[in-house]
């Protein structure tokens, strides 16, 4: 089959540079990991910050640097009296699944047929179960062998940064604003933009490019807290224990079974609806804590779900007055939402570099966080471009090559959108 055609001619034009930068950066293991108490998590992220840190010099753009945390920063300077924009993704992969020797295949002309991958036969890419695929036949598809993620979160938004920012510098014309390009590390466990001074950056508007599908622009994320509910029993021995000991782990367990049942749970809802779930549990008879995420895009309603967890903590605590109940919450990100909306031109600017780049703007919220949100509340409104890669944190997890082109396309745009805007 021949292959899909190419959303523009720019796109088409950046599609192999895109691509042969993606299938070198794939192979590059950069899994973050939680609780290593080190910044990056994990050493080897920095395998890939020293090849962009190289990659950036042959280039030739500006202040190409490297920070303490593996952040890698690098400025291409543009029209003058304009102001730079930001260009963010992120280099490590999920925690999730195993980042180790990657080995992605190119199927090109994709012939919509159910795919089975090489390594792992039981890992299949379906047609008839994501519609993302189905619509993508002819298109090149880049997947793994089945035995590892992708990588293409973010992987893909760091070829197309990349590929812009080289054919920036090689096509000065039609004039193009400052763009100041950031990698940050530990994204995945979300710490991803905690270290960029946005003062030092230097951008007015900055756009991640950590998105999905083709012409996708977020500008909704969760509002989001983290709570650990503690139980503390009595622990006696179980030979004695009449009239004496307090379970926490059975305590535990009532707390979760008393969560409701029918919603406000990942697995019940969609859209913009808002959960409370329990990621995590662990405990002796003594001691027992559960872990759990509370989300909403509504601010309001995720007090709500706050309140309830407290209510139910209370409960448990009424009926075993002898257990002392505890619930500590942490704010983890907001959604960016309300700044965004302060700032309707970053959107708008995003809708025409998408246009330009030959695809539809699609407005999309995200059922997650995002380096954006965090930056957004910093004072740096950074909504969430596309980067054609689907089914991320999974070892079916794919991308195509046009949508790949179209984004990095799309960047191109941007910078020469608010070239034209500014002046
Ligand atoms: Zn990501």
């Amino acid at each position: 089959m021949a292959s899909a055609a190419f959303t523009s001619p720019l796109a088409e034009q950046l599609a192999e540079d895109v691509l042969e930068r993606f299938l070198r950066y794939v192979r590059i293991d950069t899994q973050s990991a939680y609780g290593t108490g080190t910044m990056p998590s994990t050493e080897k992220q920095l395998d890939l910050s020293r090849l962009l840190l190289s990659e950036l010099e042959e280039i030739g753009l500006d202040g190409v640097r490297m920070d303490d945390h593996g952040y890698v920063y690098a400025s291409l300077p543009g029209a003058e009296n304009v102001d730079a924009i930001g260009l963010i993704a992120h280099v490590d992969t999920s925690p999730d699944v195993t980042g180790t020797n990657v080995q992605p295949q190119v199927l090109r002309g994709w012939d919509g047929n159910r795919n089975e991958l090489p390594a792992e036969p039981s890992q299949v890419l379906d047609p008839a179960e994501h519609p993302a695929l189905a619509e993508r036949v002819g298109h090149d598809l880049v997947t793994t062998d089945g035995t590892t993620l992708l990588g293409a979160d973010d992987k893909a938004g760091v070829a197309e940064i990349m590929a812009a920012l080289a054919y920036l510098k090689q096509h000065p014309e039609p004039r193009h604003a400052p763009v100041n390009v950031c990698f940050t590390t530990d994204e995945e466990i979300g710490a991803g933009a905690d270290h960029l001074d946005i003062g030092e950056f230097g951008a007015r508007y900055a756009y991640t490019f950590d998105g999905s599908g083709l012409g996708e622009i977020e500008t909704e994320t969760f509002n989001a807290c983290r709570v650990v509910v503690t139980i503390r029993g009595s622990a006696v021995h179980p030979g004695s224990a009449k009239g004496k000991l307090v379970n926490a782990v059975k305590l535990v367990a009532a707390f979760v079974a008393s969560l409701p049942r029918d919603g406000l749970s990942p697995e019940t809802t969609e859209e913009r609806e808002g959960f409370v779930h329990p990621t995590g549990i662990e405990g002796t008879a003594e001691e027992a804590q559960v872990v759990l995420i509370v989300r909403d895009h509504d601010a309001a309603k995720l007090e709500e779900h706050l309140a309830l967890v407290r209510r139910l903590a209370d409960e448990i605590a009424e009926r075993e007055p002898r257990a002392r109940v505890q619930v500590d919450a942490e704010e983890q990100y907001r959604n960016m939402r309300e700044v965004i909306d302060r700032h309707p031109e970053v959107v708008a600017a995003a809708e025409e570099a998408v246009r330009r780049a030959g695809a539809e703007p699609v407005s999309a919220i995200i059922r997650g966080g995002t380096d954006g949100a965090r930056l957004s509340h910093r004072g740096l409104p950074t909504p969430n471009i596309f980067t054609g890669g689907q089914e991320y944190h999974s070892r079916r997890e794919w991308a195509s090559v046009q949508d790949m082109a179209a984004a990095a396309a799309t960047a191109v745009e941007l910078a020469r959108v608010w070239a034209e805007r500014s002046s």
